[in-house]
């Protein structure tokens, strides 16, 4: 290889490594921080697969509960008595066991309470002066051995929410089972952290129960025992498993619990069986007690003064209920693909009557359920009920909690939300305490859909202008989506966890990967970890596999980081200054964030037309120039023409014909094959798209940048080409050398 090839070689080695220098645009855009490939922390693993599926080697422990528990509706105190089967197919033997103690939270000396700006806050007691917490009376643990099982005091101690029992000897891996028998009791506070309480009604207290039980911690292969705290926002992290419940409550009370009521002929009158019956066939709502019957003695038993209702639901990861005098209570059947019967059901008092109000709860839930269960995974308990309560809205398999005052669309939004709750996180098990956009924000975009479809769209969410959002889903005062809610200021929970997140699957279902491919991907990821624990990356990893996608630069961008978007037109002109040859249309990226491009172009004859652009064009390039093929002038070009992308500056988003075009250079002059007595290889100089190219024998073209009066350089090879005046001879400049060529 003799010097002056080595030099141009050189130069066009300098080419291609120097184009990622190249941009000097005021951009913040780093195209390897948003497309670099490290992503994922760590590989798959015998639990955890590579694609996102739960591994070969997956385990998950499980507990069974066997509760009686007795309500005094004076005292408002709840006492029981539960055996937990608890069942360890981990690898590991267990020396310990943990529990959750969520009562506690409302001990005046708790961590939550300590953390309680003076400002407020949802979490607590919200203010009412209460000394709240378990008292737990005996622990024993239970050890079956064939048909004799022996009892034992067991030794624990309670820190804040968690209590830890140490096991005479540990739990054997893969399959151990051991018996946990505890009685305990609490007074229910009467806001619990906005996720149970107690509700003043006219014709009695509402009690809506939940987090009223000793529940195990989850014990998995990605922490081991999971023993964060209940401090108020982050919400639960739960074994699955059997429920039995008892529930005692004065017999003028109806109770509405989690599953199945198996004993209806106990505690309903003959008129109501008859009337359920009569709902389980029907669509319409039926009555089961009406309005008018709340205050008629004979709606209820009389001759008992408690009554025992028992329910059963399994497949589930806790359980709620209610229980008061005042309910009205009424039903219809939910209409499930499988054709498995279920029933929706609604106890509301007579403070929420109404045709705008809970009078259509029924028909709201089974909507919803029916949605749901056509779209993604079917339903999988035996009824749906929704209780007025003075939650906001909260979730439980099979029940929930929805405000009594809430009307209308604000109804119909916080029903389908704490149904939506079923798939997020009932069935699909996420841990909630660590990662709440992964049920809230995955519930939330589940519920855009849900109530685009209810009613003909009688409650749609408005279209809304995501250039004006983007502000309040990215900016400064915001973390990450990834933060644990406990880590996160408390006004920022509904961005982060619900709404941001619910963007975030709506940007890619609708302008991503397309409602076809994200529908597929994200009920695989629900049909693989319904019942289980999915972390983020097995998320990630599902919806990559199954669509097909690498997709980490918007996990990266949205998620994991905070990062605002913005894309601009920054120069519009024409092919040879003709707009019947073509536009070249100048775009850049100006922050962190990465996204695929629509522009819409209108001709000067009124004629509209788009283009897309992948989010390719970002991984190399901060700023991108391409050809429209106009054949007349352009009156306006615009960037995210429908403003679907958050983007965070529409100002730079238009280009109108009055800002005028960037005038060309008309290159053709230039163009031909030269040569030089002293170099060994011929050169030539093309014109493309208005972009003067030198060109080697064998070599890709180099573009050159156009400096006005015939200087054309390439600076980030340290190359320089001066023409004369004729345009038949130039100088070319390269690391210092130069050499004259003339056209042939
Ligand atoms: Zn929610």
């Amino acid at each position: 290889m003799n010097k002056y090839i080595s030099i141009l070689f050189c130069g066009l080695f300098l080419l291609s490594t120097a184009v990622i220098a190249q941009e000097e645009e005021p951009s913040n855009y780093n195209y390897n921080d948003a497309f670099g490939h490290d992503f994922y922390s760590k590989n798959g693993t015998a639990t955890r697969s590579a694609s996102g599926k739960p591994g070969h080697a997956y385990w998950q422990n499980s507990a069974d509960y066997s509760i009686d528990v007795n309500l005094n509706e004076t005292t408002k105190e709840i006492s029981g008595s539960e055996i937990i089967t608890y069942t360890n197919n981990s690898p590991d033997s267990l020396e310990f066991l943990w529990m959750q103690l969520d009562q506690n939270l409302f001990k005046k000396d708790s961590r939550g309470n300590a953390i309680i700006p003076v400002s407020g806050s949802r979490n607590g007691a919200k203010g009412q002066d209460f000394d709240g917490g378990y008292g737990i009376h005996t622990i024993k643990l239970i050890y079956k051995k064939g048909r004799r099982s022996t009892e034992v005091d067991a030794v624990y101690s309670i820190i804040d929410t968690r209590m830890k029992i140490n096991l005479p000897k540990a739990l054997e891996a893969n399959g151990g089972s051991v018996g946990i028998k505890i009685d305990f009791s609490f007074t229910s506070p009467d806001y619990g952290s906005d996720r149970m309480g107690v509700l003043e009604t006219k014709n009695g207290r509402i009690f809506t129960l939940a987090q009223w039980y000793p529940r195990m911690c989850v014990y998995d292969d990605v922490s081991g025992w999971n023993t964060l705290p209940y401090l108020g926002a982050g919400e639960f992290y739960l074994e699955y498993g059997t429920f039995d419940v008892n529930i005692t409550a004065p017999a003028s009370h109806l109770v509405v619990c989690s599953g199945v009521l198996l004993n209806p002929s106990e505690v309903y009158t003959a008129e109501q069986q008859k009337r359920l019956k009569k709902a389980e066939k029907s669509d319409a709502t039926v009555m089961i007690r009406s309005e008018a019957e709340v205050t008629d003695t004979n709606s209820r038993p009389t001759n008992v003064p408690t009554l025992t209702w028992k329910f059963r639901i399994e497949n589930a990861r806790d359980v709620a209920w209610a229980s008061s005098a005042s309910f009205i209570l009424d039903a219809a059947r939910i209409n499930l693909p499988s054709g498995k019967p279920t029933l929706a059901m609604s106890a509301y008092p007579v403070e929420s009557v109404g045709q705008d109000a809970w009078t259509r709860s029924t028909e709201y839930t089974k909507a919803s359920i029916e949605h749901y269960s056509e779209k993604w995974l079917e339903y999988p308990y035996p009824a749906a009920i929704n209780v007025a309560g003075n939650e906001g809205g909260m979730e439980y398999p099979g029940i929930v909690f929805c405000n009594y005052e809430s009307k209308a669309a604000s109804l119909w939004g916080v029903t389908d939300h704490e149904f939506g709750h079923i798939w997020f996180p009932m069935i699909v098990g996420s841990n909630e305490r660590l990662h709440a956009w992964m049920d809230e924000g995955f519930n939330t975009f589940i519920n855009s859909l849900s109530s685009a479809a209810f009613n003909n769209g009688e409650y749609k969410d408005p279209e809304r202008n995501m250039h004006r959002f983007s502000s309040v889903l990215v900016n400064n005062n915001l973390e990450p989506v990834y933060t644990s809610p406990d880590n996160l200021k408390e006004r920022n929970l509904g961005i982060l966890a619900y709404y941001k997140p619910g963007a975030g699957l709506s940007l890619l279902r609708e302008h991503i990967l397309g409602p076809e491919r994200f529908d597929e991907a994200f009920k695989a990821y629900i049909n693989r970890w319904a019942y289980k624990h999915p972390t983020p990356d097995d998320f990630y990893r599902t919806i990559e596999n199954v669509a097909g996608e690498d997709l980490r630069w918007f996990w990266r961008g949205w998620f994991v980081n905070s990062w605002k978007l913005d894309q601009a037109i920054t120069e519009v002109k024409y092919v040879k200054n003709d707009p019947t040859q073509g536009a070249l249309i100048t775009i850049e990226n100006l922050e962190k964030m990465p996204m695929p491009v629509v522009l819409e172009f209108k001709t000067k004859s009124g004629e509209v037309t788009r283009q897309t652009l992948p989010v390719e064009i970002w991984k190399r390039n901060t700023s991108w120039t391409f050809k429209h093929d106009s054949t007349e002038e352009l009156a306006k070009v615009v960037i995210d023409p429908d403003y679907v992308l958050p983007d965070s500056n529409s100002k730079n988003n238009k280009w109108k014909a009055s800002d005028g075009t960037a005038i060309v250079e008309i290159l053709t002059g230039y163009t031909g094959n030269y040569s030089s007595p002293v170099f060994p290889m011929k050169v030539t100089v093309v014109e493309n798209n208005d972009v003067l190219e030198l060109q080697l024998e064998g070599q890709p073209p180099l573009p050159l940048e156009n400096e006005g009066g015939g200087v054309f350089v390439m600076e980030e090879a340290r190359l320089k080409i001066q023409f004369n005046e004729e345009k038949n001879k130039f100088k070319l400049d390269a690391d210092g050398q130069s050499f004259e060529f003339t056209k042939e």
